[in-house]
């Protein structure tokens, strides 16, 4: 199946009735732009832009910034690109912005937290975001991570929109959010599931600790409920819900995602072509039948099998 997948066109991302789900790429550097137009990705559903930051005693110069933005969007001239404000804390520390003390990072003042906290990040992030958005003809779309509540769902598309960015979102990566995603909806222009940390957060298990790995798995119903949450509030509302987390790249479980709702799948880009094949073969109908399989199962093994069983039960 790989090698058919690699083989086939490189399409825009479609159930087998047509309905359109974009295919997106997850970069963590400029340079990785070429390698995801060139297996198709229609976009970028996921920029993390640690990598500026991660290097150096303290934050880049806002034209430091500005030329990494524009090298980014120059690769994608019309397209969508989702731009992750900083995510630092936890299994991302920033010497400069978080406090090594913490007893449970994870939990503590990290992603959209910590931006807060030093505000003058965030403003310089998207003054260059702005300015680099301003010279070239992508789609610029941002999002702030770690997000818990509609009040900080405000605080960030209203600071966005000063900069006169005009998509701003949320990451979902915190059951809170998920619960109430009608309601951080209706502050923010679309939503990003991330299933790393959200798969993190619903089971209380640590995503950088061997030792609870087994926890850390997307297919956990309890999981996919929350996504069906957002999905189901994005349709209500009219509103984009995307998926950006590591269980977009599975291609059994991209299909059960898009029958939770979900409008979009960003990817590492190697990830691409199988995920287009697998949804290819699936009506939007399809879809949510697996997903409701999925839903019924206890654990997430089980919701794996089931799947994938009802897979073969399918024409
Ligand atoms: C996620 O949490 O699913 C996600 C996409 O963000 P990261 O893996 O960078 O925390
Ligand atoms: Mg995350």
């Amino acid at each position: 199946a790989r090698d058919a997948a690699e083989s086939a066109p490189l399409t825009p991302g479609a159930l087998a009735d047509g309905t359109a789900i974009a295919l997106l790429a997850n970069l963590g550097k400029p340079a990785d732009a070429a390698d995801a137009v060139a297996r198709g990705a229609e976009g970028v559903g996921l920029f993390r832009t640690e990598f500026l930051f991660l290097s150096s005693a303290q934050a880049p110069t806002v034209a430091e910034q500005r030329e990494s933005y524009r090298e980014l969007l120059s690769a994608f001239g019309g397209k969508k690109v989702v731009v992750r404000m900083l995510d630092a804390g936890a299994d991302k520390p920033l010497a400069f912005l978080n406090d090594a003390h913490e007893e449970n990072p994870a939990l503590g003042l990290r992603g959209l937290r910590s931006l807060r906290a030093s505000e003058d990040i965030l403003r310089e992030q998207l003054t260059a975001l702005a300015e680099a958005d301003a010279e070239t003809s992508a789609d610029l779309w941002v999002m702030a991570p770690m997000v818990a509540t509609v009040e900080e769902t405000k605080y960030f598309t209203a600071l966005a929109r000063e900069y006169g960015i005009k998509t701003a979102g949320v990451m979902v990566e915190i059951p809170a959010a998920a619960l109430l995603a009608d309601r951080v909806l209706a502050h923010a222009d679309f939503a990003s599931i991330g299933t790393n940390d959200l798969t993190q957060y619903t089971m209380a298990a640590d995503r950088m600790l061997g030792s609870v790995a087994s926890f850390q798995d997307p297919w956990h119903p309890a999981v996919l409920r929350l996504v069906g949450e957002v999905g189901a509030a994005g349709a209500r509302l009219g509103k984009p819900v995307g998926i950006c987390g590591e269980a977009a790249a599975d291609p059994l479980l991209a299909a059960v995602l898009v029958g939770l709702g979900a409008t979009s799948l960003s990817m590492a880009s190697a990830a691409l072509a199988d995920v287009r094949l697998a949804l290819s073969e699936r009506t939007a109908s399809e879809a949510k039948h697996l997903a409701e399989v999925a839903l019924a199962a206890d654990d997430a093994a089980s919701a794996r099998n089931a799947v994938a069983e009802a897979v073969t039960a399918l024409p």
